[in-house]
């Protein structure tokens, strides 16, 4: 842990009582003992005070710039236990170069990736009894960055905290790999053309929320958005990529193209697929079409992939006219085969053809 200095808690979690919490994990409730902390100040100063704290509460002034214009960007990875001990993330530099993408975006200073990736070391050191063992199971790293000055113009923050925060999780669904039913949204968006749909920022899962709550409404898990230009084509998930799968075997996937976020877990999977000698086309999806072939049995699979949930089937695709299963409703093959290849090689059960297991410790 270089140059972190650990002030460590006086008053850690009893190691009973964090077994306990390690051992039955749901998504983000529970946090480790410590987090890294690295301040960055305009004039020169730059990225300094690089810390392990104790985990608590922090400062902040009400008029925290924040607060008040979301300037924020966060990520998302995971650190796994081993059969032979070792901790590892996977491509934990493709997250650390996604933030400073997010960062220019948000007008925030860009993290230097080596202190990006430094942290989440010196973070699972510390608390490395927090990473759980069982099958599915791993710590959450969560990094994230926001405007700390007491400012409300509107203006770039001249003084910026970064931080990492951990929280052992278990399935990110309760149903475990069980399909969901997805609720098209037609009415809002989360992103549109030169907005900020690329950049990881807690400002798009705000826009993203009141269509949440509509999907619960309709007995949907998840919520699909469309591209706000026509509202006809698929775009992603409030929180994951979504593909399709033909039945011809090839996959379909939309593009890139600066509304939705590359995700590190849909690269991941367009590149397995494609070494199965599989093709992937990325490529815009019209909903209209989707549904057709769907119902025509062209398109056999649905899935949704991140980080936290990994591989989800989708079962389900509804909207304010429309209802529509997909296949039988159950997991698909490839689905299920993929998530089995991607989580194998993150667990270290599969080999790492490509070099994307990072040993933390
Ligand atoms: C984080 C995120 C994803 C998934 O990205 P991964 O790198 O695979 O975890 C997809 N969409 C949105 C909006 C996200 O914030």
């Amino acid at each position: 842990m270089s140059q972190f200095t650990l002030e460590p808690h006086p008053n850690p979690v009893s190691p009973e009582a964090r077994a306990a919490l390690v051992e039955a994990p749901s998504f983000g409730t529970v946090f480790t003992d410590h987090m890294a902390r690295i301040n960055w100040s305009a004039g020169g100063a730059g990225w300094h005070s690089h810390r392990i704290t104790p985990y608590g509460p922090l400062q902040l002034d009400p008029a925290a710039a924040v607060l008040h214009y979301a300037q924020e960007i966060f990520e998302g990875l995971k650190a796994y236990r081993w059969a032979d001990g070792s901790i590892r993330t996977f491509r934990p530099a493709a997250n650390a170069e996604r933030f400073a993408r997010s960062a220019r975006r948000l007008a925030l200073p860009e993290l230097p990736p080596e202190d990006f990736i430094d942290a989440l070391h010196a973070l699972v050191e510390v608390d490395q009894a927090w990473v759980p063992s069982k099958p599915g199971t791993s710590l959450y790293l969560r990094p994230f960055m926001f405007a700390a000055e007491p400012f409300i113009g509107v203006r770039a923050a001249h003084e910026v905290f970064f931080l990492v925060i951990a929280s052992p999780v278990g399935a990110y669904f309760k149903g475990g790999v069980a399909p969901v039913s997805i609720w098209v949204d037609q009415t809002y968006h989360r992103a549109g053309p030169g907005g900020t749909g690329a950049a990881k920022c807690g400002g798009n899962y705000a826009a993203s929320l009141v269509s949440q709550e509509e999907a619960y409404s309709h007995g949907c898990e998840q919520v699909l958005f469309l591209d706000a230009a026509t509202s006809t084509t698929l775009e992603e998930l409030g929180g994951m990529n979504v593909a399709a799968v033909m039945a011809d075997g090839s996959v379909v996937t939309p593009p890139t193209s600066g509304t939705i976020l590359e995700g590190v877990t849909r690269s991941s999977l367009v590149q397995l697929i494609r070494d199965r000698g599989r093709e992937v086309a990325e490529r815009p999806i019209e909903l209209a079409g989707l549904l057709e072939a769907i119902k025509m049995g062209q398109v056999v699979e649905v899935f949704a992939c991140g980080t936290a949930a990994v591989v989800t089937p989708v079962g389900r695709l509804a909207g304010t006219d429309f209802d529509v299963t997909v296949a039988d409703g159950a997991p698909g093959a490839l689905t299920l085969s993929l998530y089995e290849e991607l989580t194998g090689i993150q667990y270290g059960l599969r080999e790492d053809k490509h070099g994307w297991t990072h040993r933390l410790l």
